[in-house]
């Protein structure tokens, strides 16, 4: 079986490294240039954990990678065809599926000169508010007068891994779901993946969809509720973590997401809550439980400051040491990070802010240019800085480095620690 793949991103790499390493032949197409070059040469453009060394067995063997220039004339080749590319947030929220309808051109492209001699199943991997995979169907169909079912096939499998933890959750899922509009499909698609122990389940298109995005709001959830219990439990003198723990005990309610701090962030909560919650608008049905998450999760990061300047008094000129620009440990990625409103708050007070990260410093620079200055390890900025505010829960930053400086701690790293010198948000 040939696979493709469209989109060379945390998904679309993910998915292609990992098939070809399973003995798939895989051709992954994307439109960055600067991927395209990284990657032939076996270097990740992105940090996560066992990707590289995957990606340097398989190149130029099972996996390659060129332009989607390229695709339409070579579509004739493949079987499955997954889409992996971006579904970024419009200004007001909604999602915006340009990076999905210029694949959807190139995919058209390729049917089209291939008139229905071969049936290829598409199959969308990127995070589509319910009803985009059936359009999809429908604008390939007028594009290329070819009839669906027949001359080509459509699913949708949401993606569920984890940045930090993507390899790993590859070949370990809790489940896959595969949205289908044909049983043979479904076949197809779960002896694809066959090498996968997990449950598989197999639904419509739209129900897959949206299995996608009630997941990520349900998570998205259970943090903004904790850190509301946790703002409270700050006023009370009550730990959030240990109410948590109480909590997590109850089966029904499960521990995890359930860890309070400044919030969450990446490519995926934010922009599939705010997405999901302009197409509750559009459909003229309240989303108070999910407007009231992203709320909370707003104001979150900048309570840190709050607690920060309550006990210091003004941060004006003074050297502040941030460690931790991530959206969290074992990624690059700083795409919503909660770290973006706390330092563009503590720059505001006219902090001098001294920051550090293990992977993310590239990308940070990206953000804040020259308004920050950068350190190159941990105990650099902790040496130049008295206050240090904690903001990703990268491992070397539990270790006892913080001496007599005042640290301020986002992501409860250092749970040993309470009253003195150090303060939390939710504990
Ligand atoms: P990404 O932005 O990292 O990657 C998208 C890639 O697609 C980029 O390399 C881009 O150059 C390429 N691209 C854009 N338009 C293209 C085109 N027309 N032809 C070929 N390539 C094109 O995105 P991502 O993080 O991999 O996310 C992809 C999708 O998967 C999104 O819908 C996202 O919500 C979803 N998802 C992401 C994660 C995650 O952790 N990152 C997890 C689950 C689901």
């Amino acid at each position: 079986m040939k696979i493709g793949v469209i989109g060379a991103g945390y998904v679309g790499l993910i998915t292609s490294v990992c098939l070809a390493d399973r003995g798939y032949a895989v051709q992954c197409w994307d439109s960055d240039e600067r991927k395209i070059s990284l990657l032939s040469s076996g270097k990740s453009p992105i940090f996560e954990e066992s990707l590289e060394p995957l990606l340097k067995k398989n190149i130029g063997k099972n996996f390659s990678v060129e332009n989607v220039s390229k695709m339409p004339g070579k579509l004739k080749d493949f079987d499955v065809v997954f889409v992996c590319v971006g579904t970024p947030s419009r200004q007001d929220g909604s999602v915006d599926l340009t990076q999905i309808y210029s694949a959807a051109d190139s995919i058209a492209m390729g049917l089209k000169s291939l008139g229905g001699g071969k049936r290829i199943l598409i199959v969308v991997k990127s995070t589509v508010i319910p009803g985009t995979t059936e359009e999809l169907k429908r604008y390939l169909e007028k594009k290329t007068g070819l009839k669906s079912g027949g001359d080509f096939g459509i699913a949708m499998s949401p993606e569920f891994l984890r940045e930090g933890l993507a390899v790993k959750d590859f070949f370990y899922p809790d489940r896959m779901v595969f949205g289908v509009e044909e049983k043979k499909d479904y076949a197809l698609l779960s002896s694809l993946f066959a090498f996968v122990k997990c449950p598989m389940m197999e639904t419509d298109l739209k129900t897959a969809e949206m299995i996608k995005y009630a997941s990520n709001a349900f998570l998205a959830t259970k943090i903004s509720f904790i850190n509301e219990i946790g703002n409270l439990g700050k006023k009370l003198g009550i730990d959030a973590y240990e109410v948590a723990k109480g909590m997590g005990l109850d089966s029904r309610i499960g521990p995890k997401f359930l860890e309070a701090g400044i919030g969450f962030g990446g490519s995926c909560f934010p922009k599939d809550v705010k997405a999901l919650v302009a197409k509750f608008k559009q459909e003229k049905i309240s989303a108070a439980v999910l407007e009231s998450v992203m709320a909370i999760n707003e104001k979150q990061p900048l309570l840190l400051v709050e607690v920060a300047c309550r006990r210091e008094g003004s941060f004006k000129g003074k050297a502040v040491g941030v460690l931790g620009l991530a959206f969290k440990a074992g990624t690059d990625d700083m795409r919503e990070s909660r770290a973006i409103p706390i330092v563009n708050a503590l720059v505001s007070e006219g902090a001098k802010v001294i920051a550090f990260d293990p992977e993310a410093t590239d990308n940070a620079r990206k953000i804040f240019g020259s308004k920050i200055n950068y350190a190159s390890n941990a105990k650099d900025v902790i040496s130049k800085c008295d206050f240090i505010f904690v903001l990703t829960a990268w491992p070397e930053f539990k270790e006892d480095i913080y001496g007599s400086k005042h640290v301020y701690d986002g992501r409860r790293i250092l749970p040993g620690k309470s009253g003195g010198n150090y303060e939390g948000i939710c504990w």
